[in-house]
């Protein structure tokens, strides 16, 4: 009952499934104890009747106040032991999942992170985490108690009489399958709230982040309507899944009760046919009236604890994901990167195959071929961002996939086309290459990276606050920055992406300063976009469809008159077009 997969299904940790079984025994003390006192008042009941019927003495008043006093005591310290073991103990659960789902985080391959969406993780750290602490604590231990309880009441009416204990009891399997059965409408329900929530939010964003282009365009009014819509569609998806869930429930709870007519029925039949008395048919009515509450308590918080299973998967999907582990030292011998046989697929796409090539150290490598040929995959995979499907990767003869990526990354500058700035001043921004550079350091990878000249116009210099990510700066001025980084950080192997991002002339000049000035002696990988740097690459892989199709020097590759070369001539064919 408590298995492997209702960890899983509940998300739980070990320690969670602890609890859940300690919150599961108390509830059915406690339930047996509410038993008891039924069973008591019974007593108390029938030799009540007796006096009146048989003219037996009427029993002393000090044995029902005795009894009451004790089962008093007994009910507040059986339920305070459930309080404890279900919402007390469940608050340690938040917390140890929290630390459990950071933790996976920190070890996931680092690409995982651009393939997901960033707020839809933060939502899964808070949201979801939240949503399963209501069921962890106000459904599960309730629940399986129920059903433990319920089973062992169950078969003692069964042994009185079993015809009054069917009357009594079919209710809670059926309404129990009905419960079930809804299962998929509100789970599908919750996934159609939780979509539309998030068009909500999309919107919402994108509204903010466009402020200026929405008003220069006049495009407000139209913009809002199509909020309103979304919002509009959010509450109405809610409110029929709200209602479509609550019909379930409450059908699910009358059924239940129907039980207690049912139960009238057949005992006033077996009185009348002399079968029983009329003091067991009360017992089985006191009994069954006791027997709904614990599952009332659930019930209503039963589509709660469907609807959390779109969490639970959600917390799933990051525990099961592999993991990029290893090793805490890296000593390659030099620094050439080797693809040896790589392939590659995102999920079930494949991207990459049998690609072998080597980077080697002092040179320039420049990947080069069609937009969706695998560029930035094969430099993604050179910095285990991912981890490649067949074949290896070796820097300096050592596996990448050996080593732990925090470890592996210090040896690596990336300066990609989506720069990441924040929103701090110019000089934290750059010291981010290397924490505890001092100032004067920075100062002088941002003068090797042509970053002086804008930073100087900045109204205080080095100590002006950027904008969230670097609103204030233009691409070539973002994009120095990353380099000025890369600069100070000053490691052995720079993977760099040319922007495509069109930069004027004299920035672009500057840009190719900088980073000469930066690539000089490194192992370097760049994804290629300009003619320029492709023609002064040591040597060139041209990727087709995710395949190596050539490689070589410029000049060897030129004189194949290859793919190469035909790219080579197409360029200059459209550039020379352009200038005419
Ligand atoms: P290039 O850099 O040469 O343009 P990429 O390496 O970016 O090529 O992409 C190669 C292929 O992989 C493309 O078809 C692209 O759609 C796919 N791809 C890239 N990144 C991802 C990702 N994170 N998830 C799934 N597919 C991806």
């Amino acid at each position: 009952m408590f298995g492997k997969n209702f960890q899983r299904k509940y998300a739980l940790t070990d320690q969670g499934v602890r609890n859940t079984k300690k919150g599961a025994f108390w509830t059915v003390i406690v339930n047996l104890v509410v038993m008891g006192g039924v069973s008591v008042l019974y007593l108390l009941m029938s030799g009540f009747m007796d006096t009146l019927t048989g003219g037996a003495p009427l029993p002393g008043a000090w044995l029902p106040i005795a009894l009451t006093v004790l089962f008093a005591i007994l009910s507040f310290v059986t339920h305070l032991q459930q309080y404890r073991a279900t919402y007390g103990l469940v608050y340690g659960e938040v917390k140890a999942t929290r630390l459990r789902l950071a933790e996976r985080l920190r070890k996931l391959p680092l690409g995982y992170f651009g393939k997901r969406d960033l707020a839809d993780l933060t939502e899964t750290l808070m949201g979801d985490v939240n949503r399963m602490e209501h069921v962890w604590s106000h459904v599960l231990g309730y629940l399986y108690g129920a059903y433990i309880s319920t089973a062992i009441i169950a078969i003692c009416l069964l042994v009185y009489d079993w015809r009054l204990a069917i009357a009594c009891l079919w209710g809670v399997p059926v309404a129990f399958g009905l419960l079930f059965g809804s299962r998929k409408f509100a789970s599908r329900a919750a996934e159609r709230t939780k979509a539309a929530g998030i068009r909500v939010s999309d919107g919402i964003q994108e509204a903010l982040e466009n402020v200026r282009e929405i008003r220069a365009t006049n495009q407000e009014a139209r913009y809002l309507a199509g909020l309103d819509r979304k919002i509009d569609e959010h509450e109405k998806v809610m409110i029929r899944g709200e209602l479509g869930t609550g019909v379930f429930v409450n059908a699910a709870s009358v059924i239940m009760r129907l039980g207690v007519a049912t139960t009238i029925l057949v005992g006033a039949q077996s009185i009348l046919a002399g079968r029983i008395d009329f003091m067991l048919l009360f017992l089985f009515l006191l009994v069954i009236t006791r027997v709904y509450a614990p599952f009332d308590q659930s019930l209503a918080l039963i589509a709660e604890m469907f609807v959390s299973q779109v969490s639970a998967d959600r917390m799933n999907e990051i525990y099961e994901t592999p993991t990029a582990e290893g090793a805490e030292t890296f000593a390659p011998k030099g620094h050439d990167i080797v693809f040896d046989h790589v392939s590659f697929a995102y999920d079930q796409k494949d991207v990459l195959r049998d690609v072998s090539f080597t980077a080697r150290e002092g040179e320039v490598t420049a990947l080069v071929g069609p937009s969706g040929s695998g560029k930035s995959t094969c430099a993604r995979l050179a910095a285990r961002l991912w981890d490649v499907s067949k074949g290896s990767i070796r820097v300096g003869g050592v596996d990448i996939s050996t080593i732990d990526p925090e470890v592996l990354l210090r040896d690596y500058s990336m300066v990609f086309q989506d720069v990441v700035l924040f929103d701090d001043t110019v000089m934290e921004n750059i010291r981010l290459g290397r924490r505890g550079a001092s100032d004067e350091e920075v100062r002088a990878a941002a003068r090797a990276a042509n970053c002086e000249e804008f930073v100087r116009r900045l109204p205080m210099g080095y100590d002006t606050p950027i904008g969230e990510n670097g609103a204030r700066l233009s691409g070539g001025e973002r994009q120095r920055i990353s380099i000025a980084r890369a600069l100070l950080k000053d490691a052995p192997i720079v993977l760099l992406d040319e922007a495509t991002a069109s930069l004027d002339v004299e920035n672009e000049t500057k840009v190719q300063e900088a980073l000469s000035r930066l690539l000089a002696g490194k192992t370097v990988l760049v994804i290629a976009h300009r003619m320029r740097t492709v023609e002064a690459a040591d040597k060139i892989v041209v990727l087709a469809e995710g395949k190596v199709a050539e490689q070589g020097s410029p000049a060897e590759l030129m004189a194949k008159r290859g793919l190469f070369y035909h790219m080579v001539e197409l360029q200059r064919q459209s550039a020379g077009w352009k200038l005419g």
